[in-house]
């Protein structure tokens, strides 16, 4: 894009330059390329050149992506190294057998290059690091923002998914062409992981307010340009508009790095992805094959009206004494999961005495808190609006998810995670049922 240095800010990270304003400290990072352009092509042995993947590379592509990218990146780096390649089949998931079916396929090289987006890029960095291999990622869609994250996503047997810790690429490498070409529903999908900034902001501050937990302001301050600018060209993104996918990419990629300097997820997943989280896990039948990032796309919109309502209101809604019901858990749960849900949801479960407490700290602080949380918003409208623009699902029915499982999502949500959020505080005041009613759920 004329006049602008795309990767200045992630050069800067890159170097220590750039420190977290709150600590002083740089980015706590082992990548040592992140390049986002509008056109890598031809460039892709002189930037991987650098890496010292080793004179044996496995480029990993599936039946998409090989034919966006894989094929062009193996040609390109046969100059470089002897190339195994790799294709894995369609519709596969990060899942054990994947990843176990990868460390072998790959057994030979003494590095690994992806080139695909989350399920690609995650069975790919958790096979290397289990093996200690170098890996780099050529991503080919704007879908997540695990491209920059040191953990990978991974289903365990019994479908329990866990984000578990990895190591990150020593290179990222986003072409915005591909990205552009990719298919719509997957940059959407980008853009849904994305619009879970204001929800997950209001419940992280609202928590370190409120119980004097841990908070960082640094993520937020790496996406704070972009973030507006890939809003305002939502559009652009379901027409495959280079400018749009590049702020889109960039955002997602920030955030990723935010983990870098907080060791956390906090700032990019709260009451949103636990709705996501708890469709992934316990629609069963019911799970209408969306991925992440529309789900999230959609449970921030109505998380983000859930929060706003809530604090339009003057006087702080009083809660109650967290009443867990452990029998209902555990027959919705089973009794392999259940307990591990209930052990979570105990955690931060107020007590009597919790509950007055935190009324009694609410009388005073409200009115300062409501007018910091609200600072934080998106307006609902604009949220929706910029969502819809980009092709994504915005709500449950268009999840293709029914009323009841998409209730059951944002009214049990809560209990999966030991994470407050707003959702906890609807729920112990008795106003989620409410809500969800008023939703026509
Ligand atoms: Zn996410």
């Amino acid at each position: 894009m004329p006049g602008t240095n795309w990767n200045a800010l992630l050069e800067d990270i890159l170097s220590g330059e750039w420190k977290d304003p709150d600590t002083g400290k740089r980015a706590d990072i082992d990548f040592e390329t992140i390049r986002i352009e509008e056109d890598l092509d031809g460039q892709e042995a002189a930037l991987l050149a650098p890496l010292k993947m080793g004179s044996r590379i496995a480029v990993v592509s599936d039946t998409n992506t090989v034919e966006a990218m894989g094929r062009r990146v193996a040609k390109a780096l046969r100059s470089i190294a002897t190339i195994d390649e790799v294709v894995l089949g369609a519709d596969i998931e990060c899942d054990e057998a994947t990843v176990a079916r990868v460390r072998e396929l790959v057994r030979h090289a003494d590095g690994v290059v992806a080139v695909g987006s989350g399920v690609v890029s995650d069975t790919c960095k958790f096979a290397t690091f289990k093996d200690k291999k170098a890996f780099a990622v050529f991503g080919t869609a704007a879908s997540m923002n695990g491209y920059a994250a040191s953990t990978a996503s991974v289903s365990l047997a019994n479908g329990f998914k866990l984000s578990l810790p990895a190591h990150a690429p020593r290179g990222i490498f986003l072409d915005l062409k591909v990205t552009a070409a990719a298919p719509a529903y997957l940059n959407a999908a980008g853009l849904g992981d994305s619009l879970c900034r204001p929800t997950a902001q209001v419940d992280w501050w609202g928590s370190k307010r409120i119980f004097g937990s841990f908070y960082s302001q640094t993520p937020y301050l790496l996406q704070q340009v972009d973030e507006p600018l890939m809003m305002a060209n939502a559009a652009g993104i379901a027409k495959g508009d280079l400018q749009a996918v590049g702020h889109l990419q960039r955002v997602l990629t920030l955030c990723g790095l935010g983990n870098c300097f907080t060791k956390v997820s906090h700032h990019g997943s709260m009451g949103e992805h636990q709705v996501s989280h708890w469709i992934d896990m316990f629609a069963g039948q019911d799970h209408p094959g969306t991925i992440h990032g529309q789900q999230v796309g959609a449970a921030s919109i109505i998380i983000a009206k859930l929060q706003q309502q809530m604090l339009g209101l003057e006087k702080p809604p009083k809660l109650r004494a967290t009443r867990i019901d452990e029998a209902a858990m555990l027959a919705r749960y089973g009794d392999e999961i259940g307990p591990m849900c209930i052990e979570e949801y105990r955690k931060k479960a107020l007590d009597e005495a919790g509950a007055k407490a935190f009324n009694d700290k609410m009388e005073k602080l409200w009115p300062e808190l409501r007018a910091e949380l609200q600072a934080m918003t998106v307006p609902v409208e604009s949220m929706r609006g910029a969502l819809k623009s980009a092709g994504g699902p915005v709500d449950g029915a268009q999840l293709g998810l029914s009323p009841q499982v998409w209730r059951n999502a944002i009214k049990y949500a809560r209990e999966i995670r030991n994470r407050w959020s707003f959702l906890d505080y609807a729920d112990d005041a008795g106003l989620l049922d409410d809500f969800l009613d008023a939703e026509g759920l």
